[in-house]
């Protein structure tokens, strides 16, 4: 090695960005929505929590590597486990509060989670299945509400009140486990994806960086995405690093107090999933809030339709930027910044997609013969990434490893790349309908219904056809009020989609059943078809 080479062995940890809170000296502040109003802390004051959280898991037992879940909302308390869980050298596993029963028990087994921080909301949830956990051993209940049958429950203010200021942090690998979060898994087990404290940090400058979020000191950032999902999407860690203020919803996720707390607090970035802002719009059509403080709402998860992003933006000011992501990317992979000379419809057309990639993402797509495919925007095959962010493995699970290779992690998503680097996701491997030999895509079927004035929501899933071997189905769902008959349907694919791609079968429904984190639930779906639960209905027919 050269003499005189930077400081290559400076870890990159997360205790970094405590430091940074603590330092910013009055600026930055955390601002909690609660049953009793708003409650507000400055960054110095939350870092010194952070230190007595710290000393009070040492004290009930955390050592270095110990698993620490949670099961909260999004909170000042959650922030602080995320600070305090890796900088002690413990690992934060956030805990999903909308999974089945059976799935949280296998997770936390899984982990072998030590101690569960739960918000006193939330306890119902758990007391039933306290005694199938294996490994807990305290419940830290955060608030005042009753902790019903938990075992072993320690109060989280109790704890925090009880310790001295200060604590010795370790000095930790950049490359030690710092965060640990499942993902819903649509077959099998969930699978655990370990971030490091390396991955965390330059995730979090990523989602700095103005072509990515541009998450700064002046923003006032909301994250509706929950906490308990791939580390909220970066906006956590982005906004302790950068001192910008963080707004937080808890469990306050209704249209109206999230008007009110986006009006209140000038909030000027957000990122939820599409339905999430499905929501929000019937909400402001109808009310009006007054949503122009915001700069930018990171949208991903599932396909942003374009038609929601036109209506935020001609509507309320509110502009909607997609993105790309998984828990296995951290989450941020691409995001939809379109180039600066496109204008109008081309415009639109890249802000459409699933965006560019983030500067250290690497990606390529590769046909079912495994083959590279070109980036023309036309070519379609399995999107395959890799970068410093990028999950090489599933948490002790040796069998999923088909889903890496040499390097690379298989996403599972069809894609389609511009010679610009713009990433047009066409399906989710699984969800594509290959008719004829050929494949629809149920991403874009599903945008071009929901973009009529009397659809809400729409999902497409294959249904089996002897002679195309697939053949789409529309499940729609219709606006209050709203009326549309298949053949109006049909009539307004009819010069957006292939002739081909048309569905012939919709099915009205009442509701698109939704996964834990708010994505349509097409496996749902795919079982009512199978065991004739849906209502199909054919060309003559008209639905209101
Ligand atoms: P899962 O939905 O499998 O439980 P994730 O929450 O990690 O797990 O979701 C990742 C998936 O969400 C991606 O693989 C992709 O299919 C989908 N997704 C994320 N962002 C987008 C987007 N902008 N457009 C289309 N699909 C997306």
């Amino acid at each position: 090695m050269l003499e005189g080479l930077m400081q290559h062995d400076y870890p990159l940890t997360l205790g970094h960005v405590l430091e940074r809170m603590r330092g910013m000296n009055g600026d930055g502040e955390v601002v909690t929505l609660t049953d009793d109003g708003l409650r507000r802390a400055r960054y110095a004051e939350v870092a010194e929590r952070v230190d007595r959280l710290c000393a009070g898991l040492r004290e009930l037992g955390i050592e270095e590597g110990d698993r620490v879940a949670t099961f909260s909302w999004n909170t000042q308390e959650h922030l602080e486990a995320y600070l305090a869980a890796p900088c002690m050298g413990a690992v934060l596993h956030t805990l999903n509060i909308r999974l089945f029963p059976e799935q949280l028990e296998y997770i936390v087994n899984h982990a072998e989670d030590q101690i569960i921080l739960v918000d006193s909301s939330l306890v119902s949830a758990l007391e039933e299945l306290a005694p199938k956990f294996e490994t807990v051993r305290h419940f830290v209940v955060i608030g005042d509400g009753d902790a019903g049958s938990l075992p072993s429950v320690v109060r989280y203010e109790e704890l925090l009140a009880a310790q001295s200021p200060g604590f010795a942090y370790p000095r930790l690998d950049e490359r030690a486990a710092a965060g640990l979060c499942y993902t819903s898994g649509t077959t099998g087990n969930p699978k655990g994806v370990l971030y490091s404290h390396r991955s965390n940090v330059l995730h979090a400058l990523g989602a700095c960086l103005a072509d990515s979020l541009g998450v700064s000191r002046e923003d006032r950032v909301l994250p509706v995405v929950p906490m308990f999902h791939a580390n909220a999407w970066g906006l956590p860690y982005a906004s302790a690093l950068a001192g910008a203020d963080l707004v937080m919803p808890s469990r306050f996720l209704q249209p109206e107090p999230l008007s009110r707390l986006i009006e209140g607090e000038r909030v000027t970035v957000a990122g939820a999933v599409p339905t999430l802002w499905l929501d929000l719009l019937r909400y402001a059509d109808e009310h009006e809030p007054d949503l122009s403080s915001i700069r930018l709402v990171a949208c991903g998860g599932a396909a942003v339709p374009r038609s929601l992003m036109e209506a935020f933006e001609e509507r309320h000011g509110m502009r909607i930027v997609q993105a790309w992501g998984m828990t296995e990317t951290s989450p941020l992979g691409s995001v939809a910044h379109p180039p600066s000379e496109a204008e109008g419809e081309e415009r639109w057309g890249y802000r459409s997609t699933a965006g560019r990639l983030m500067p250290l993402v690497e990606a390529r797509i590769v046909s079912d013969e495994g083959e590279e495919m070109p980036w023309d925007g036309e070519a379609t095959g399995e999107l395959e990434v890799r970068g410093p962010w990028i999950a090489r493995s599933y948490y002790e699970d040796p069998s999923t490893d088909e889903r890496f290779h040499d390097g690379w992690l298989r996403t599972g998503d069809v894609a389609a790349i511009d010679a610009k680097g713009y990433i047009r996701i066409t399906d989710r491997a699984k969800d594509v309908i290959k008719s004829g030999g050929e494949w629809i895509s149920s991403v874009d079927l599903e945008g071009e219904l929901m973009a009529h004035d009397a659809v809400s929501e729409a999902a497409v899933i294959a249904r089996p056809d002897e002679r195309w071997s697939e053949r789409p189905l529309a499940c729609v769902v219709l606006e209050d009020g709203g009326s549309a008959s298949v053949e109006d349907l049909r009539e307004h694919l009819s010069d957006r989609v292939a002739k081909w791609w048309i569905p012939s079968e919709f099915a009205f429904i009442d509701e698109v059943p939704k996964t834990s984190v708010g994505k349509f639930d097409k496996k749902v779906l795919r079982r009512r078809l199978e065991e004739g639960e849906l209502e199909v209905a054919g060309e003559e027919v008209t639905a209101s």
